[in-house]
């Protein structure tokens, strides 16, 4: 997603779940799934066929790379990753997703949505353990700090914004001075609750 432009909707009407893709417009009424609870397209009225293990398993790949805004090249090599190392396989993959910056900064709340939040962090408005990072795809660690820069007030309608988001207890958040710090990795019930990762793993391993 990161070179598509369209409109993003229509992936949380195509997947039948919020993926809480534009921000603050998510939790009302506006939201498009909230009234056009079907999938886009001609036929997105015709009456459902019974999925196969293949429909399910891929829909569960597009509905987490949706979510975390990756085009395929990139979550697969999330998985290639993740397959490598020891582990559950799922469990590390989403730990990897959620342990980028574009994601710590949406999850901190200074970023209404993910792609807000990656394009905050490519327009160098974040400092990590005091130096300025604008790779979204950089990956944080237990430990570190994550900091908006000085007299930067470009977050602040993010902020407000995600208050009806609470920061997961991996992470602590200072709304004094702006800044995160990473306190462990994320546990499975701390992470995006709607992604299958054995469906993905499956997907993957055909
Ligand atoms: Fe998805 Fe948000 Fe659009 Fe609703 S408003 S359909 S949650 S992107």
């Amino acid at each position: 997603m990161a070179n598509y432009s369209g409109p993003v909707c229509r992936f949380c009407r195509r997947e039948g779940a919020k993926l809480y893709l534009k921000g603050e417009r998510c939790y009302t009424p506006k939201c498009a799934i909230e009234r056009r609870a079907f999938a886009p397209g001609m036929h997105g009225q015709a009456r459902k066929r019974k999925t196969s293990d293949y429909g399910l398993q891929l829909r569960a790949k597009q509905k987490a790379r949706r979510t975390y805004g990756l085009l395929e090249k990139q979550f697969r090599n999330y998985f290639e990753l993740a397959e490598r190392e020891p582990g559950v396989t799922g469990i590390n993959l989403l730990r990897h997703l959620e342990l980028r910056l574009d994601n710590v900064v949406y999850r901190l709340g200074l970023g209404a949505s993910r792609k807000q939040a990656r394009q905050l962090v490519s327009h160098r408005h974040f400092e990590v353990n005091g130096k300025t990072v604008n790779v979204p795809s950089y990956q944080l660690k237990p430990g570190d700090v994550l900091k908006v820069k000085p007299a930067n007030t470009v977050t602040d309608v993010a902020m407000e914004a995600s208050k009806v988001r609470p920061v997961p207890g991996w992470l602590s958040f200072s709304s004094e001075d702006k800044s995160g710090k990473i306190l462990a990795h994320p546990e499975r019930h701390e992470m995006e609750s709607g992604v299958e990762e054995q469906l993905i793993v499956e997907f993957y391993s055909r």
